[in-house]
């Protein structure tokens, strides 16, 4: 399914917000002949608004919202010390593999949604109020390194409203691209909005290891110790890490690719204690998705550190310190409902 005429179709029609994930940046140079890894956050940002979008916003400030949700959800389970381990929920083909596979494990997935359903969620719900909109007059676009994406867009809020309400792959992007002729000189680089500015944290998430080293950085910081948790920046499939975070000693696992974790559910289903356990299904993350445009492994693992390093150059490290967080916290603690799965 391609989704570019449905786009834009809305233009004129609703104010069109685009919202970029993290590993989508990393990518886009390769549309116009770049090296593979290459940061290129403004030149996306400036893109989507040659091509009509009427905004354009940070996936990873959902993923900084996501991650502060998850590790209170973590804090809880180690003041209780049970209900380990604790899996995140951000990976749509994680989630969906999960539910048919492994149904036992339902009570273990965190309950927050996802960064692109977070970001959805906070555009509608939030900056339409800034903006003199109402939400039904906004539509969020997705621009997903991730095709299993468009299955999101299913998913409404209490209100009616879809978080999302199309998605466009880097591929789909590339498509678009190509065929209106736009070449790197016609786009003039632009910020996506200001108040979406994601912490290390948020960006991060697009590579393997990127969600337990954000949920393990906000845990420090949450308990005051301010530690950033790089040290699981590997890209082997299957790894385990043991860490001191306050007074808590934990046994952490990261694995992309189903065949990896079939081995490690194994270990956990024979009594070894996990804490958290980050499930990717793609190779290296996001980096390596399904709308991505195809390439070899080397390309891919360049996306990852190309991601590492712009997530090394934000200035907040963790969304406990954010703020653009800090400037949406007091909703989202009214409205947690809106940034949870429900039972
Ligand atoms: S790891 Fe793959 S399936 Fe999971 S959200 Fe990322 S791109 Fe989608």
């Amino acid at each position: 399914m391609n989704d570019i005429e449905n786009v834009k179709s809305l233009f004129g029609n609703k104010f069109v917000v685009a919202q970029m994930a993290p590993a989508v940046r990393v990518t886009i140079g390769e549309v116009f002949g770049k090296e593979c890894g290459i940061n290129m956050t403004e030149e996306l940002a400036g893109l989507l608004k040659l091509l009509g979008f009427n905004e354009v916003i940070e996936t990873p400030f959902g993923a900084d919202i996501v991650t502060y949700i998850e590790a209170l959800e973590f804090l809880e389970k180690l003041k209780s010390d049970e209900g380990f381990p604790l899996f995140n929920s951000c990976c749509v083909g994680w989630r969906e593999y999960a539910e048919r596979r492994h149904p036992e494990l339902r009570n273990h997935i965190s309950k927050a949604v996802s960064p692109m359903m977070a970001a959805g969620a906070i555009t509608k719900m939030y900056f339409s109020r800034l903006w003199n909109l109402e939400p039904e007059d906004i539509a969020v676009v997705g621009i997903m390194p991730c095709t299993l994406k468009k299955h999101e867009t299913k998913f409404r809020m209490p209100n009616g409203l879809r978080y999302v309400d199309y998605v466009i792959t880097t591929r789909e992007l590339n498509e678009w691209v190509k065929k209106d002729g736009i070449e790197l000189k016609d786009i003039k680089p632009a910020q996506p909005n200001k108040l979406t500015l994601p912490s290390m944290n948020g960006v991060i998430f697009g590579a393997t290891g990127g969600i337990t080293e954000a949920m393990l950085t906000t845990l420090s910081y949450l308990l005051g110790e301010k530690k950033t948790m790089s040290l699981v920046r590997e890209n082997d499939t299957l790894r385990e890490y043991r860490v001191d975070i306050g007074e808590y000693n934990l046994h952490v696992g990261v694995v992309f690719g189903f065949a990896s974790l079939e081995k490690l559910l194994k270990r956990i289903e024979s009594g070894e204690l996990f804490h958290f356990v980050e499930v990717m299904m793609c190779p290296f993350g996001c980096v390596g998705g399904p709308g991505q445009l195809p390439t070899g492994i080397d390309c891919i693992k360049k996306r990852a550190e190309g991601l590492r390093s712009t997530a090394d150059k934000m200035r907040s490290k963790s969304p406990v310190e954010s703020p653009s967080i800090k400037n949406v916290e007091e909703f989202i603690k009214s409205n947690l409902s809106l940034f949870t799965f429900s039972d």
